[in-house]
């Protein structure tokens, strides 16, 4: 043993005791795993070193083939890693195995609720990594020295995975990390050579570099142990430089949990090969679960990047739009400099061509699952629908592919499921409808039962019901699918085109002329409140609606801008009538201005109402309203 200096024993952040809890409560069903996450950080650390090492050579220190080692202790109940990676200082060691650096961390650890089954399945979204040792371990020891630090500047961390860790300064020799698993009593089935060989051919088989394991010799002549030879167990090379055809399902699964620090299996992926002007391959993944830091600001993002093999970033975020910031994978290209960095990806031409294919593979891709897998489709919209209506805002050049792939709430769908896509809204549109309506609010109970549906409804015309508070945002960037506009129901005259048939329209500007008093006498009661008055043509039930103006912000968005503290323009709405109600008929033979008055303000508001609005003065609203029903029980 080594001597040790400078021992001290260190608290693990609070985050870090709560995941360990978790894990080793939990993750017992697929114990194994353990040997994965290691494996993939060895992995990890190797790729940085040779990065680290085009610009450094001497941390290569004399060389070495680059290597993760695997053996075991039967007698001892010890499983060893030991990788020749960039390795750890002690600063490293402290912060990287004591703490969790994901932001978002504590706010994802409120989320877990105690219930194990529940809480392994949300474990998988955060991924686990190092401190997947202690599933099987109750004690373990990581000897580390950073590459290119001085051999007495290594570092021994221990900790039995409870509330804290020790560190010491150790001398090490050879770079790297070794990381000695003591097995928990019942876990030292993983001390087997055969065992461990099947574990890493099962999950890390596509890691580029060698993965090795002590071959079983006889002992020589006169010798009392054999001489350990060692024998390399994967395939060792990188995945995606392979044939597409020659790779297995579960090998670009298994790729994809080591990239993507995934529990789960893909949704789907494509793999490509490009040839030509430009030289690069692409895997590119969807997940099947959004992580828990979707929406965060500082949430990972991005693709790895490599140069003719060579690691060289994480998160490399040049290669696609931020609406597919969801997307996992690896880009490997033969024209970037190795010595590239995210501010130069930023300017460089043969990025912007290469995000342009990237992102239409990706939607290719979408299109596909959409298409054949219509159930994992509705479970990636869940999961990233609100994030793809970014799309069309962000990426003008795409806009009716991701058009193409949005689903949405409508009139005919299944109640409330976002389950309608522009394809199939026109497929089923009514002969000679050449548009495509749908309406905003609230919430899908609102919606759906929204005065200015009514006529859609007589006519069976389907209309989109978009509920979700970027809705109205997403519409303002789209204007036409497939050659058809979108109209809002709730704006401006609406005018059904060649759903109205000839008389229909003659017998509308009949009635409107007819009404033409009527509407002079609302002007004058209902005043500054509205912009306009007229006769309506959508209502077949509801006496009165408030239709916005063909310019003005919707509720939606003058809720989220007044919700963000800007000021809003005052806008007035078009009060329409349906003049073959019974209380416009009445309306229309008041007598009384003043009883006029309160009616019609009394229609207005109710209008407000039934579209989700809330009303200036509910007060006034509620003495009219009271007036009249005291004037009715007489
Ligand atoms: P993640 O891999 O998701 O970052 P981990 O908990 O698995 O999280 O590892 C935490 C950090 O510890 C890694 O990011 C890395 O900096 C460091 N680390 C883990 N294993 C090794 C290793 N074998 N060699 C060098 N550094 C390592």
């Amino acid at each position: 043993m080594s001597v040790e200096t400078q021992k001290e024993t260190l608290g693990f952040q609070t985050e870090v005791k709560q995941l360990l809890h978790l894990m080793i409560h939990s993750l017992y069903s697929n114990k194994e795993i353990f040997l994965r996450e290691l494996i993939s950080n060895a992995s990890d650390a190797v790729d940085k070193l040779r990065f680290e090492a085009l610009s450094k050579p001497e941390l290569l220190e004399g060389g070495a083939e680059l290597k993760i080692r695997v053996s075991f202790d039967k007698d001892a109940k010890t499983v060893t890693l030991e990788d020749n990676g960039i390795g750890m200082s002690r600063e490293d060691a402290i912060t990287h195995l004591g703490t969790i650096a994901k932001s978002g961390t504590a706010d994802f650890m409120k989320h877990l609720t105690g219930d194990q089954k529940k809480d392994s399945h949300l474990i998988g979204q955060f991924g686990v990594g190092f401190y997947s040792a202690f599933i099987v371990a109750d004690k373990v020891d990581v000897f580390s020295r950073r590459a290119g630090a001085a051999a007495s500047e290594g570092v021994h961390w221990s900790s039995k995975g409870e509330g804290d860790f020790e560190v010491a300064t150790i001398e090490k020799a050879e770079r790297g990390t070794r990381i000695v698993l003591h097995l928990k009593s019942g876990e030292d089935e993983f001390a087997d050579g055969w065992r461990l060989r099947n574990i890493i051919k099962k999950y890390s088989d596509h890691i580029a570099l060698p993965i090795e394991l002590p071959k079983e010799v006889a002992a020589a002549e006169g010798e009392e142990k054999p001489a350990v030879e060692w024998e390399t167990v994967n395939r060792a090379s990188a995945l995606w430089t392979r044939p597409r055809t020659e790779i297995k399902d579960e090998e670009y699964q298994e790729f994809y949990k080591h990239i993507a620090h995934d529990f789960e299996n893909p949704l789907s992926w494509s793999h490509n090969k490009v040839e030509g002007k430009l030289e690069y391959s692409s895997l590119l993944y969807v997940p099947a679960r959004a992580p828990f830091d979707l929406y965060q600001r500082e949430a990972p993002k991005g693709l790895k990047l490599y140069v003719q093999r060579v690691f060289v970033m994480d998160q490399a975020e040049s290669f696609l739009p931020l609406y597919l910031r969801f997307i996992k994978g690896v880009v490997d290209s033969n024209d970037l400099s190795l010595n590239v960095s995210r501010e130069i990806l930023q300017k460089d031409p043969i990025i912007d061509s290469m995000k342009s294919a990237l992102t239409k593979r990706v939607l290719d891709m979408l299109e596909k699952l959409a298409k054949n897998e219509p159930e994992q489709y509705k479970g990636f919209w869940k999961n990233f629908g609100q994030v793809m209506k970014e799309g069309p805002a962000e990426d003008f050049a795409n806009k009716e592919k991701i058009a193409g792939l949005l689903r949405f709430a409508s009139t005919q769908g299944s109640e409330g499921e976002q389950d309608v896509g522009l394809a199939d809204y026109l497929a089923r549109a009514k002969e000679g409808q050449d548009k495509i309506y749908y309406l905003t609010g609230e919430k899908f109970e609102a919606v759906k039962n929204s005065p200015h549906l009514e006529v859609f409804r007589k006519k069976g015309i389907e209309v989109l019901l978009l509920t979700d508070r970027i809705d109205e945002w997403l519409m303002s960037y789209l204007s036409d699918f497939d050659g058809k506009s979108f109209v809002d129901v709730a704006r401006g005259d609406l005018d059904l085109g060649n759903l109205d048939s000839e008389e229909d329209k003659k017998a509308a500007e009949e009635v409107a002329k007819s009404k033409e008093g009527l509407v002079e006498r609302l002007k004058t009661a209902l005043g500054d409140s509205v912009a306009e008055v007229r006769v309506s043509h959508r209502l077949t039930d509801s006496p009165a609606i408030l239709a916005i103006g063909e310019q003005d912000l919707g509720l939606q968005m003058r809720q989220i801008l007044e919700a963000s503290g800007q000021k809003v323009p005052d806008s007035k709405p078009i009060f329409e009538f349906n003049p073959a109600h019974p209380l416009i008929e009445k309306l229309d033979n008041e007598q009384s201005d003043e009883r006029f008055g309160d009616l019609s303000h009394i229609l207005f508001d109710q209008a407000a109402l039934a579209a989700g609005d809330s009303l200036k003065d509910p007060a006034a609203y509620v003495r009219r309203l009271n007036k009249l029903l005291v004037e009715l029980s007489v």
